[in-house]
Protein backbone atom coordinates (compact mmCIF):
# COMPACT_ATOMS: atom_id res chain seq x y z
CA UNK A 1 0.00 0.00 0.00
CA UNK A 2 1.09 3.24 -0.80
CA UNK A 3 2.27 5.71 2.17
CA UNK A 4 -0.59 8.66 1.40
CA UNK A 5 -3.64 5.51 1.02
CA UNK A 6 -2.21 4.19 4.48
CA UNK A 7 -2.78 7.69 5.42
CA UNK A 8 -6.27 7.94 4.55
CA UNK A 9 -6.93 4.49 5.68
CA UNK A 10 -5.82 5.54 9.37
CA UNK A 11 -7.94 8.42 9.19
CA UNK A 12 -10.98 6.34 7.84
CA UNK A 13 -10.29 4.14 10.42
CA UNK A 14 -9.82 6.53 13.37
CA UNK A 15 -13.31 8.06 12.22
CA UNK A 16 -14.94 4.87 11.85
CA UNK A 17 -13.59 3.76 15.74
CA UNK A 18 -14.26 7.03 17.27
CA UNK A 19 -16.39 5.56 19.82
CA UNK A 20 -14.23 3.24 20.72
CA UNK A 21 -11.31 4.00 22.81
CA UNK A 22 -8.34 3.15 20.82
CA UNK A 23 -8.43 4.86 17.42
CA UNK A 24 -4.68 3.62 15.88
CA UNK A 25 -2.24 6.16 15.81
CA UNK A 26 -0.11 6.11 13.43
CA UNK A 27 3.22 5.90 14.68
CA UNK A 28 2.09 2.96 16.59
CA UNK A 29 1.06 0.94 13.57
CA UNK A 30 4.46 1.60 11.56
CA UNK A 31 6.71 0.19 14.80
CA UNK A 32 4.59 -2.68 15.29
CA UNK A 33 4.63 -3.52 11.42
CA UNK A 34 8.47 -2.90 11.57
CA UNK A 35 8.33 -5.11 14.63
CA UNK A 36 6.17 -8.03 12.83
CA UNK A 37 8.64 -8.42 10.04
CA UNK A 38 11.83 -8.86 12.35
CA UNK A 39 9.51 -11.50 13.61
CA UNK A 40 8.52 -13.12 9.96
CA UNK A 41 12.23 -12.67 8.91
CA UNK A 42 13.26 -14.97 11.88
CA UNK A 43 10.45 -17.21 11.47
CA UNK A 44 11.48 -17.68 7.97
CA UNK A 45 14.84 -18.57 8.65
CA UNK A 46 13.68 -21.77 11.08
CA UNK A 47 13.23 -24.83 9.30
CA UNK A 48 9.80 -25.75 11.13
CA UNK A 49 9.22 -28.58 8.69
CA UNK A 50 8.16 -32.29 9.83
CA UNK A 51 10.84 -34.34 11.43
CA UNK A 52 13.77 -31.61 11.74
CA UNK A 53 12.74 -30.87 15.38
CA UNK A 54 12.96 -27.15 15.06
CA UNK A 55 9.66 -26.02 16.38
CA UNK A 56 9.97 -25.98 19.85
CA UNK A 57 12.75 -24.04 19.59
CA UNK A 58 10.40 -21.33 17.38
CA UNK A 59 8.00 -22.06 20.16
CA UNK A 60 10.48 -20.97 22.70
CA UNK A 61 11.74 -17.33 20.83
CA UNK A 62 7.87 -16.33 20.71
CA UNK A 63 7.38 -17.08 24.49
CA UNK A 64 10.21 -14.57 25.05
CA UNK A 65 8.32 -12.03 23.09
CA UNK A 66 5.70 -12.26 24.92
CA UNK A 67 7.43 -12.60 28.26
CA UNK A 68 9.29 -9.28 27.39
CA UNK A 69 5.90 -7.62 26.58
CA UNK A 70 5.05 -7.77 29.85
CA UNK A 71 3.05 -11.25 29.88
CA UNK A 72 2.87 -13.24 33.25
CA UNK A 73 5.25 -16.44 32.70
CA UNK A 74 1.93 -18.20 33.98
CA UNK A 75 0.20 -16.95 30.93
CA UNK A 76 2.15 -18.35 28.64
CA UNK A 77 2.38 -22.78 28.18
CA UNK A 78 4.45 -24.47 25.54
CA UNK A 79 3.15 -28.16 25.58
CA UNK A 80 5.55 -30.47 24.36
CA UNK A 81 4.95 -32.91 21.63
CA UNK A 82 7.31 -35.62 20.51
CA UNK A 83 9.91 -33.45 17.97
CA UNK A 84 7.45 -30.78 17.76
CA UNK A 85 5.17 -27.99 20.62
CA UNK A 86 2.42 -26.32 20.79
CA UNK A 87 2.52 -22.32 22.73
CA UNK A 88 -0.43 -21.65 24.05
CA UNK A 89 -0.95 -17.60 25.59
CA UNK A 90 -3.78 -16.39 27.35
CA UNK A 91 -4.17 -12.73 27.27
CA UNK A 92 -6.27 -11.85 30.66
CA UNK A 93 -9.70 -9.73 30.38
CA UNK A 94 -11.44 -8.25 33.31
CA UNK A 95 -14.42 -10.80 32.88
CA UNK A 96 -16.83 -7.80 32.85
CA UNK A 97 -18.70 -9.35 29.44
CA UNK A 98 -19.24 -12.89 31.72
CA UNK A 99 -18.37 -14.50 28.15
CA UNK A 100 -16.38 -17.62 27.72
CA UNK A 101 -12.65 -16.17 25.71
CA UNK A 102 -12.32 -15.98 21.90
CA UNK A 103 -9.33 -18.77 20.77
CA UNK A 104 -7.52 -17.91 18.05
CA UNK A 105 -5.14 -20.41 16.68
CA UNK A 106 -2.60 -20.72 13.89
CA UNK A 107 0.42 -23.18 13.40
CA UNK A 108 4.50 -22.75 13.77
CA UNK A 109 4.77 -25.76 11.26
CA UNK A 110 5.78 -25.64 7.43
CA UNK A 111 5.73 -27.86 4.54
CA UNK A 112 9.22 -28.65 3.31
CA UNK A 113 10.81 -26.71 0.44
CA UNK A 114 13.44 -27.61 -2.03
CA UNK A 115 16.23 -24.43 -2.01
CA UNK A 116 17.30 -25.91 -5.35
CA UNK A 117 14.19 -25.37 -6.77
CA UNK A 118 13.24 -21.73 -5.38
CA UNK A 119 14.29 -18.44 -7.05
CA UNK A 120 15.22 -17.40 -3.78
CA UNK A 121 15.87 -19.20 -0.69
CA UNK A 122 12.87 -20.51 1.16
CA UNK A 123 14.32 -20.47 4.62
CA UNK A 124 15.60 -16.89 4.12
CA UNK A 125 13.34 -13.59 4.31
CA UNK A 126 13.33 -12.49 0.24
CA UNK A 127 11.55 -9.46 -0.26
CA UNK A 128 10.79 -6.87 -3.27
CA UNK A 129 8.59 -3.82 -3.92
CA UNK A 130 5.59 -5.83 -4.08
CA UNK A 131 6.14 -9.34 -1.53
CA UNK A 132 7.95 -10.74 1.18
CA UNK A 133 8.96 -14.52 0.16
CA UNK A 134 9.91 -17.41 1.32
CA UNK A 135 8.45 -20.62 2.96
CA UNK A 136 5.85 -19.91 5.44
CA UNK A 137 5.26 -16.74 4.53
CA UNK A 138 1.59 -17.02 4.08
CA UNK A 139 0.77 -20.46 5.18
CA UNK A 140 0.98 -19.79 8.48
CA UNK A 141 4.02 -17.94 9.91
CA UNK A 142 2.40 -14.83 8.24
CA UNK A 143 -0.32 -15.15 10.76
CA UNK A 144 1.82 -16.54 13.97
CA UNK A 145 3.52 -13.05 13.26
CA UNK A 146 0.52 -11.16 13.08
CA UNK A 147 -1.25 -12.82 16.08
CA UNK A 148 2.04 -12.36 18.44
CA UNK A 149 2.71 -8.55 17.21
CA UNK A 150 -1.36 -7.87 17.91
CA UNK A 151 -0.83 -9.21 21.70
CA UNK A 152 2.53 -7.57 21.91
CA UNK A 153 0.28 -4.38 20.93
CA UNK A 154 -2.54 -4.78 22.86
CA UNK A 155 -0.67 -5.42 26.03
CA UNK A 156 1.83 -2.67 25.76
CA UNK A 157 -1.13 0.06 25.30
CA UNK A 158 -2.53 -1.06 28.58
CA UNK A 159 -5.41 -2.63 26.72
CA UNK A 160 -7.92 -5.04 28.79
CA UNK A 161 -10.25 -7.39 27.35
CA UNK A 162 -13.65 -7.79 28.24
CA UNK A 163 -12.89 -11.77 28.18
CA UNK A 164 -10.03 -13.74 27.92
CA UNK A 165 -8.27 -13.63 25.01
CA UNK A 166 -5.95 -17.39 23.73
CA UNK A 167 -3.69 -18.07 21.23
CA UNK A 168 -2.77 -21.59 20.39
CA UNK A 169 0.17 -22.07 17.94
CA UNK A 170 -0.03 -25.58 16.86
CA UNK A 171 3.11 -27.58 15.95
CA UNK A 172 2.64 -30.36 13.32
CA UNK A 173 -0.62 -28.48 11.00
CA UNK A 174 0.93 -29.62 7.69
CA UNK A 175 1.95 -33.33 9.08
CA UNK A 176 -0.23 -35.70 11.45
CA UNK A 177 -2.55 -32.65 13.06
CA UNK A 178 -2.31 -34.31 17.00
CA UNK A 179 -0.80 -31.10 18.49
CA UNK A 180 -4.26 -29.64 17.59
CA UNK A 181 -5.43 -33.39 19.51
CA UNK A 182 -3.35 -33.02 22.33
CA UNK A 183 -4.70 -29.40 22.99
CA UNK A 184 -8.75 -30.45 22.89
CA UNK A 185 -7.60 -33.85 24.72
CA UNK A 186 -4.91 -33.40 27.55
CA UNK A 187 -4.85 -29.58 27.77
CA UNK A 188 -8.76 -28.64 27.24
CA UNK A 189 -8.70 -26.18 30.60
CA UNK A 190 -5.91 -23.90 28.30
CA UNK A 191 -7.47 -23.41 25.03
CA UNK A 192 -11.42 -24.13 26.38
CA UNK A 193 -13.22 -20.89 24.33
CA UNK A 194 -16.86 -19.80 23.29
CA UNK A 195 -15.71 -20.09 19.46
CA UNK A 196 -11.78 -20.13 17.71
CA UNK A 197 -11.11 -18.00 14.91
CA UNK A 198 -8.52 -19.98 12.73
CA UNK A 199 -6.51 -17.72 10.99
CA UNK A 200 -5.07 -19.85 8.48
CA UNK A 201 -6.74 -19.42 4.64
CA UNK A 202 -9.74 -17.60 4.07
CA UNK A 203 -9.73 -13.76 4.12
CA UNK A 204 -9.73 -11.25 1.37
CA UNK A 205 -9.44 -12.09 -2.33
CA UNK A 206 -7.87 -9.79 -5.26
CA UNK A 207 -9.04 -9.68 -8.66
CA UNK A 208 -6.43 -9.46 -11.22
CA UNK A 209 -6.79 -5.91 -11.49
CA UNK A 210 -5.51 -5.82 -7.69
CA UNK A 211 -9.60 -4.67 -6.58
CA UNK A 212 -10.53 -6.62 -3.71
CA UNK A 213 -13.83 -8.99 -4.67
CA UNK A 214 -14.65 -10.72 -1.82
CA UNK A 215 -14.04 -11.70 1.74
CA UNK A 216 -13.80 -15.59 2.62
CA UNK A 217 -14.94 -17.26 6.20
CA UNK A 218 -14.54 -20.77 6.81
CA UNK A 219 -17.30 -22.47 8.27
CA UNK A 220 -16.70 -26.21 7.52
CA UNK A 221 -14.78 -28.75 6.36
CA UNK A 222 -15.34 -31.75 3.74
CA UNK A 223 -14.25 -35.16 6.05
CA UNK A 224 -11.17 -36.77 3.71
CA UNK A 225 -11.33 -40.00 4.08
CA UNK A 226 -9.28 -42.68 1.49
CA UNK A 227 -10.49 -45.92 1.01
CA UNK A 228 -8.10 -49.29 -0.36
CA UNK A 229 -10.09 -51.25 -2.87
CA UNK A 230 -8.63 -54.56 -3.22
CA UNK A 231 -9.39 -57.30 -5.74
CA UNK A 232 -7.62 -60.87 -5.05
CA UNK A 233 -7.52 -64.38 -6.73
CA UNK A 234 -6.08 -67.54 -6.66
CA UNK A 235 -3.78 -66.55 -9.57
CA UNK A 236 -1.48 -68.99 -11.32
CA UNK A 237 0.48 -69.04 -14.68
CA UNK A 238 -0.17 -66.55 -17.17
CA UNK A 239 0.30 -69.55 -19.98
CA UNK A 240 -3.50 -70.92 -18.54
CA UNK A 241 -5.28 -68.16 -18.14
CA UNK A 242 -8.20 -68.74 -15.88
CA UNK A 243 -11.70 -66.79 -16.62
CA UNK A 244 -11.36 -65.25 -13.46
CA UNK A 245 -8.78 -62.20 -13.12
CA UNK A 246 -8.24 -59.85 -10.29
CA UNK A 247 -7.39 -56.89 -12.57
CA UNK A 248 -10.94 -57.71 -14.56
CA UNK A 249 -12.62 -57.72 -11.72
CA UNK A 250 -10.96 -53.92 -9.92
CA UNK A 251 -11.70 -52.87 -13.41
CA UNK A 252 -15.15 -53.29 -13.54
CA UNK A 253 -15.38 -51.86 -10.15
CA UNK A 254 -13.53 -48.77 -10.78
CA UNK A 255 -15.98 -48.39 -14.08
CA UNK A 256 -18.90 -48.87 -11.85
CA UNK A 257 -17.14 -45.76 -9.64
CA UNK A 258 -17.09 -43.73 -12.42
CA UNK A 259 -20.63 -43.83 -14.02
CA UNK A 260 -21.85 -42.84 -10.23
CA UNK A 261 -22.34 -39.32 -8.60
CA UNK A 262 -23.17 -38.78 -5.26
CA UNK A 263 -26.19 -36.86 -4.45
CA UNK A 264 -26.56 -32.97 -4.76
CA UNK A 265 -26.47 -31.51 -1.50
CA UNK A 266 -26.50 -27.90 -0.11
CA UNK A 267 -26.29 -26.39 3.26
CA UNK A 268 -26.63 -22.77 4.63
CA UNK A 269 -23.10 -22.62 4.08
CA UNK A 270 -22.62 -23.56 0.35
CA UNK A 271 -25.73 -21.78 -0.79
CA UNK A 272 -24.55 -18.53 0.64
CA UNK A 273 -21.22 -18.94 -0.99
CA UNK A 274 -22.95 -19.43 -4.19
CA UNK A 275 -25.42 -16.77 -4.03
CA UNK A 276 -22.48 -14.37 -2.79
CA UNK A 277 -20.17 -15.54 -5.45
CA UNK A 278 -22.49 -15.55 -8.49
CA UNK A 279 -22.62 -12.02 -9.09
CA UNK A 280 -18.77 -11.72 -9.62
CA UNK A 281 -18.61 -13.87 -12.52
CA UNK A 282 -20.60 -12.53 -14.74
CA UNK A 283 -20.75 -15.74 -16.62
CA UNK A 284 -22.70 -18.89 -17.33
CA UNK A 285 -21.16 -20.15 -14.37
CA UNK A 286 -22.09 -17.86 -12.34
CA UNK A 287 -25.58 -17.96 -13.56
CA UNK A 288 -25.27 -21.70 -12.83
CA UNK A 289 -24.76 -20.66 -9.40
CA UNK A 290 -28.08 -18.15 -8.91
CA UNK A 291 -30.35 -20.96 -10.63
CA UNK A 292 -28.92 -23.63 -8.16
CA UNK A 293 -29.43 -21.06 -5.41
CA UNK A 294 -33.07 -19.72 -6.85
CA UNK A 295 -33.79 -24.28 -6.98
CA UNK A 296 -31.90 -26.64 -5.60
CA UNK A 297 -32.85 -28.91 -8.13
CA UNK A 298 -32.22 -27.35 -11.07
CA UNK A 299 -30.75 -30.01 -13.26
CA UNK A 300 -28.96 -28.26 -15.99
CA UNK A 301 -27.18 -25.83 -13.20
CA UNK A 302 -25.95 -28.88 -11.62
CA UNK A 303 -24.66 -30.38 -14.97
CA UNK A 304 -22.79 -26.78 -15.48
CA UNK A 305 -21.65 -26.23 -12.05
CA UNK A 306 -20.25 -30.39 -11.95
CA UNK A 307 -18.66 -29.60 -14.92
CA UNK A 308 -15.91 -27.37 -12.95
CA UNK A 309 -13.45 -28.92 -10.56
CA UNK A 310 -13.59 -25.82 -8.92
CA UNK A 311 -16.95 -26.29 -8.12
CA UNK A 312 -17.99 -29.53 -7.71
CA UNK A 313 -16.72 -30.09 -3.98
CA UNK A 314 -19.08 -27.42 -3.09
CA UNK A 315 -22.22 -29.93 -4.35
CA UNK A 316 -21.45 -32.65 -2.10
CA UNK A 317 -19.21 -35.37 -1.75
CA UNK A 318 -16.77 -36.59 -4.40
CA UNK A 319 -14.57 -40.06 -4.47
CA UNK A 320 -12.34 -40.46 -7.08
CA UNK A 321 -9.55 -43.51 -7.41
CA UNK A 322 -5.78 -42.00 -7.42
CA UNK A 323 -3.72 -45.00 -7.28
CA UNK A 324 -3.44 -48.78 -8.56
CA UNK A 325 -1.28 -51.11 -7.88
CA UNK A 326 -1.31 -54.80 -8.31
CA UNK A 327 0.48 -58.18 -9.85
CA UNK A 328 4.09 -59.23 -8.80
CA UNK A 329 5.24 -60.74 -12.31
CA UNK A 330 4.25 -60.31 -15.62
CA UNK A 331 3.78 -63.85 -16.72
CA UNK A 332 2.01 -64.59 -13.38
CA UNK A 333 -2.19 -63.69 -13.01
CA UNK A 334 -2.11 -61.36 -10.29
CA UNK A 335 -2.84 -62.44 -6.57
CA UNK A 336 -3.58 -58.70 -5.45
CA UNK A 337 -5.15 -55.50 -7.05
CA UNK A 338 -5.71 -52.75 -5.35
CA UNK A 339 -7.29 -48.97 -5.97
CA UNK A 340 -6.77 -46.14 -3.44
CA UNK A 341 -10.17 -44.18 -3.14
CA UNK A 342 -9.69 -40.64 -1.95
CA UNK A 343 -13.03 -39.04 -0.87
CA UNK A 344 -14.13 -35.96 0.22
CA UNK A 345 -17.63 -36.37 2.35
CA UNK A 346 -19.94 -33.48 2.72
CA UNK A 347 -20.61 -32.77 6.48
CA UNK A 348 -23.46 -34.77 7.65
CA UNK A 349 -22.44 -38.39 6.33
CA UNK A 350 -19.75 -40.51 8.39
CA UNK A 351 -16.97 -42.37 6.59
CA UNK A 352 -18.43 -45.47 7.12
CA UNK A 353 -22.06 -44.56 5.21
CA UNK A 354 -19.64 -43.51 2.60
CA UNK A 355 -17.67 -46.88 2.13
CA UNK A 356 -21.31 -48.49 2.44
CA UNK A 357 -22.08 -46.69 -0.54
CA UNK A 358 -19.05 -47.60 -2.43
CA UNK A 359 -19.46 -50.90 -1.18
CA UNK A 360 -23.06 -50.98 -3.31
CA UNK A 361 -21.60 -49.09 -5.95
CA UNK A 362 -19.26 -51.42 -6.87
CA UNK A 363 -21.51 -54.48 -6.33
CA UNK A 364 -18.82 -57.05 -5.85
CA UNK A 365 -18.88 -58.96 -2.47
CA UNK A 366 -15.45 -60.37 -2.70
CA UNK A 367 -13.82 -56.89 -2.98
CA UNK A 368 -12.05 -56.15 0.17
CA UNK A 369 -11.74 -52.56 1.72
CA UNK A 370 -9.83 -50.87 4.21
CA UNK A 371 -9.91 -47.39 5.88
CA UNK A 372 -6.57 -45.73 4.69
CA UNK A 373 -5.79 -43.30 8.40
CA UNK A 374 -8.27 -42.29 10.09
CA UNK A 375 -10.55 -39.67 8.83
CA UNK A 376 -12.10 -36.77 10.97
CA UNK A 377 -15.50 -35.92 11.00
CA UNK A 378 -16.67 -32.63 11.96
CA UNK A 379 -19.76 -30.73 11.91
CA UNK A 380 -20.28 -27.29 10.38
CA UNK A 381 -19.78 -24.22 12.74
CA UNK A 382 -23.70 -22.66 12.98
CA UNK A 383 -23.65 -19.08 11.27
CA UNK A 384 -22.51 -16.57 13.75
CA UNK A 385 -23.53 -13.21 13.88
CA UNK A 386 -21.28 -11.36 15.95
CA UNK A 387 -18.44 -12.45 13.99
CA UNK A 388 -20.29 -11.82 10.73
CA UNK A 389 -20.53 -8.10 12.31
CA UNK A 390 -17.10 -7.39 13.42
CA UNK A 391 -15.73 -8.63 10.45
CA UNK A 392 -17.93 -6.37 8.25
CA UNK A 393 -16.95 -3.12 10.96
CA UNK A 394 -13.37 -4.30 10.48
CA UNK A 395 -13.46 -4.29 6.65
CA UNK A 396 -15.38 -0.65 6.78
CA UNK A 397 -12.32 1.79 6.96
CA UNK A 398 -10.25 -0.81 4.41
CA UNK A 399 -12.47 -2.43 1.63
CA UNK A 400 -16.18 -1.14 2.53
CA UNK A 401 -19.08 -2.79 1.33
CA UNK A 402 -16.84 -5.87 0.78
CA UNK A 403 -19.13 -9.56 0.50
CA UNK A 404 -18.29 -11.77 3.57
CA UNK A 405 -18.97 -15.25 1.78
CA UNK A 406 -19.04 -18.42 3.93
CA UNK A 407 -16.87 -20.94 2.66
CA UNK A 408 -16.55 -24.97 3.35
CA UNK A 409 -13.05 -26.37 3.02
CA UNK A 410 -12.17 -29.66 1.27
CA UNK A 411 -9.36 -30.53 3.33
CA UNK A 412 -8.72 -30.94 6.89
CA UNK A 413 -7.61 -28.36 8.90
CA UNK A 414 -6.52 -27.99 12.60
CA UNK A 415 -10.05 -26.33 12.87
CA UNK A 416 -11.68 -29.61 12.18
CA UNK A 417 -10.42 -30.82 15.21
CA UNK A 418 -11.36 -27.79 17.15
CA UNK A 419 -15.00 -28.59 15.66
CA UNK A 420 -15.09 -31.94 16.59
CA UNK A 421 -14.35 -31.39 19.98
CA UNK A 422 -17.20 -28.95 20.28
CA UNK A 423 -15.36 -25.51 19.53
CA UNK A 424 -17.18 -23.56 16.69
CA UNK A 425 -14.47 -22.80 14.53
CA UNK A 426 -14.09 -19.84 11.71
CA UNK A 427 -11.31 -19.29 9.64
CA UNK A 428 -10.00 -16.36 8.16
CA UNK A 429 -6.85 -13.98 7.93
CA UNK A 430 -6.66 -10.42 7.49
CA UNK A 431 -4.27 -11.18 4.29
CA UNK A 432 -5.58 -9.66 0.77
CA UNK A 433 -4.39 -11.98 -2.21
CA UNK A 434 -5.04 -12.86 -5.55
CA UNK A 435 -5.68 -16.90 -5.45
CA UNK A 436 -2.79 -16.98 -8.33
CA UNK A 437 -0.27 -15.70 -6.15
CA UNK A 438 -0.67 -17.28 -3.35
CA UNK A 439 2.00 -20.34 -3.98
CA UNK A 440 1.30 -22.08 -0.07
CA UNK A 441 3.02 -25.24 -0.35
CA UNK A 442 4.49 -24.47 -3.70
CA UNK A 443 7.35 -22.88 -5.04
CA UNK A 444 8.14 -19.23 -4.23
CA UNK A 445 5.47 -18.61 -1.46
CA UNK A 446 4.48 -15.05 -1.63
CA UNK A 447 2.61 -12.60 0.60
CA UNK A 448 1.82 -8.87 -0.48
CA UNK A 449 4.31 -6.47 1.73
CA UNK A 450 0.70 -4.15 2.88
CA UNK A 451 -0.66 -7.20 4.28
CA UNK A 452 1.92 -6.82 6.77
CA UNK A 453 0.05 -2.84 7.83
CA UNK A 454 -3.96 -3.79 6.85
CA UNK A 455 -3.74 -7.52 8.72
CA UNK A 456 -2.57 -5.44 11.63
CA UNK A 457 -5.10 -2.73 11.29
CA UNK A 458 -8.05 -5.59 10.50
CA UNK A 459 -7.07 -7.75 13.95
CA UNK A 460 -7.20 -4.72 16.34
CA UNK A 461 -10.21 -3.96 14.75
CA UNK A 462 -11.87 -7.34 15.53
CA UNK A 463 -10.99 -6.53 19.14
CA UNK A 464 -12.09 -3.95 19.42
CA UNK A 465 -15.85 -5.71 17.95
CA UNK A 466 -15.42 -8.90 19.92
CA UNK A 467 -13.46 -8.10 23.31
CA UNK A 468 -14.37 -4.28 24.52
CA UNK A 469 -17.31 -3.29 26.21
CA UNK A 470 -17.98 -0.60 24.40
CA UNK A 471 -18.12 -1.88 20.97
CA UNK A 472 -20.67 -4.78 22.61
CA UNK A 473 -22.71 -2.02 23.89
CA UNK A 474 -22.59 -0.17 20.65
CA UNK A 475 -23.65 -3.11 18.49
CA UNK A 476 -26.10 -4.80 20.71
ZN1 LIG B 1 -1.95 -23.63 7.06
Amino acid sequence: MSHCCRALLLVLLSLCTAHHSSAVESGALDRHSERAITLLRDAISRQTVHGEGNVPAYAESLREVFLSAGFEPESLTLVPYRETASLVVRYAGDGSSGRQPILFSSHMDVVPADPDSWLRHPFELQEDETFFYGRGVLDNKFDVTILTTLFVWLKESGFVPNRDLIIAFTGDEESFQETVQQLTRDHRELIDAEYALVVDGGGGVLDDSGAAIQFQVGFAEKTYATFAMTAKNPGGHSSMPRADNAIYDLARAIQRLEAHTFPVETNEITLTYFARTAPFLNNEVGDAMARLVADTGDAEAIATLRAQPQYVGTLGTTCIPTMLSGGHAENALPRAVSAIVNCRIFPGHTPTEILRELQKVTANPDLEWRVVGVPVTSPASPFNNEIMAAIAASLEPIHPGLPIVPKMGSGTTDGAYLRAAGIPSYSLTGIFINPKDSFAHGLNERVPRAAISESLLFWRAMIDQLATTQSRSATN
